[in-house]
């Protein structure tokens, strides 16, 4: 099995956490996002605990609000003493009703408008990640009537492309997150926010992708930060507390991906970092991460019930199931692998080659193609493994579906933490 949380009981049926999915599909109802909060706990004991051991006092996980958001998400992120990167007020709105303490939230966005901003002050966060000199002259003046020192890392863009390994590229460059450092614009920036009189600069923010597995990009866009903060503290005799390196390590969707070694990167990550220091002669900053995916991904899948199969002579086989694009557009996005398995029928032979299509009108309305499955039936229960991050927060209304519940197990018992959408909710907007 892809992950040691999941099995096959004796009835042939898939589990997760202990727990039967067949019976958590009857009890529930299907689709059903389920959550198994043991993994989700381990996935962030590892970072807050690796942090801790390789870099200086101070240094955290912050968990990227965008790969999964719910209340009850909160509760267990602050116990396990992780921060929280929010990037829209309604990150921060539920944050803060999950219990969440808002001087560990660190709020993100390209485009803060003047009502986020004054949300977030009022709200107390503890950071803002300015991303441009607008932003930086609002959030001033904004901090200033409210008689805050605001804290504040700036977003800046190495120019590291993770997938091609080049230090270099400016492709990366050009894009719509933060300010450049090649262009010499970065520098720019930080004069401009030392200039800020109700600002207090920390350091500096960079996020260079998504899906990487292995330390050596991260350690790239750490020689591009430090070659920068010297020659800040040389320009201006700023000194960077604090580094934050962004999210972006990797998870196994399929067999054949790696097994990603964080405890391993983030220690490279580390000696790479007190190296670099020690040559500049510079002091070594804290460090903050932003991990989203692998912290929820393995701790999540989807189930949906099937609804029949559908073979088109000479061409391929469909099978259909009672969700979709809509609470998975992945695959419809950017055709994102996922395992899917025959959750009912664990131990049947996989001898079809199957296209698993959602219910919705579009014909890009696919979760996977050419997988193998067993014969599937009505009423067999599919599912998609690994879809902890990026699906929840991703679905939508679209065919007026409503939203499926979502529902966390521990200790092999399971509760529902999001109830599933009613039709009332669909119309509850309009007037
Ligand atoms: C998307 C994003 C993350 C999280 O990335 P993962 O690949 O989910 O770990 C962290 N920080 C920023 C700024 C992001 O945009």
């Amino acid at each position: 099995m892809l992950y040691d949380n999941l099995a096959v009981n004796e009835q042939g049926h898939l589990t997760v956490g202990g727990l039967d999915t067949v019976a958590l599909a009857e009890e529930f109802g299907a689709p059903l996002y389920v959550l198994d909060e043991d993994k989700l706990r381990e996935n962030c004991r590892t970072y807050v605990q690796a942090l801790r051991e390789n870099m200086p006092e101070g240094s955290y996980p912050l968990f990227a609000g965008k790969a999964l958001c719910f209340k009850g998400l909160y509760l267990v992120l602050n116990e396990e003493g992780m921060g929280a990167d929010v990037v829209s007020p309604g990150e921060i709105y539920t944050a803060l009703a999950g219990g969440f303490p808002a001087e560990k939230l660190y709020f993100h966005g390209n485009n803060k408008t003047d009502e986020d901003i004054a949300y977030a002050l009022d709200s107390h966060v503890g950071c803002f990640i300015v991303d441009n000199h607008q932003e930086l002259a609002r959030l001033d003046e904004a901090a200033g009537v409210r008689g805050i020192r605001q804290r504040v890392l700036l977003r800046v863009t190495p120019g590291i492309d993770p997938h091609t390994l080049q230090a270099i590229n400016t492709g990366r460059i050009d894009c719509q997150f933060g300010v450049p450092i090649e262009t010499g614009q970065a520098a720019r920036f930080v004069a401009d926010a030392l200039s800020r009189k109700n600002l207090i600069v920390e350091g500096f923010h960079s996020h260079i992708g998504s899906q990487i597995f292995e330390a050596e990009p991260f350690c790239d866009a750490v020689d591009i930060l430090l070659d920068f903060a010297q020659a800040m503290r040389q320009a201006h005799g700023f000194v960077a507390e604090t580094l934050n390196l962004g999210g972006g390590f990797g998870v196994r969707y399929l067999e054949s991906d790696p097994v990603v070694d964080i405890p391993g990167n983030i220690r490279a990550l580390a000696q790479h970092l007190r190296q670099g220091c020690a040559e500049k002669d510079y002091p070594v900053p804290k460090v903050l991460l932003e991990p989203g995916r692998s912290i929820v991904a393995n701790a999540g899948l989807t189930l949906y019930r099937v609804g029949g199969i559908k073979t088109i002579e000479g061409y391929r086989s469909y099978v259909t199931v009672n969700g979709g694009m809509t609470d998975n557009p992945r695959y419809a996005l950017y055709k994102a692998p996922y395992t899917v398995v025959p959750a009912s029928r664990m131990n049947d032979a996989r001898e079809v080659t199957c296209t698993v299509a959602g219910r919705c009108c579009e014909s890009g309305d696919l979760i996977q193609e050419n997988i193998q499955l067993p014969e599937m039936q009505r009423d067999d229960l599919l599912a998609v493994l690994t879809t902890g991050a990026y699906n929840f927060t991703m679905a939508s209304n679209y065919n007026r579906l409503c939203r499926p519940a979502l529902v966390m197990v521990r200790n092999g018992k399971a509760r529902l933490a999001v109830r599933r959408q009613t039709f009332a909710d669909l119309v509850a907007c309009d007037l």
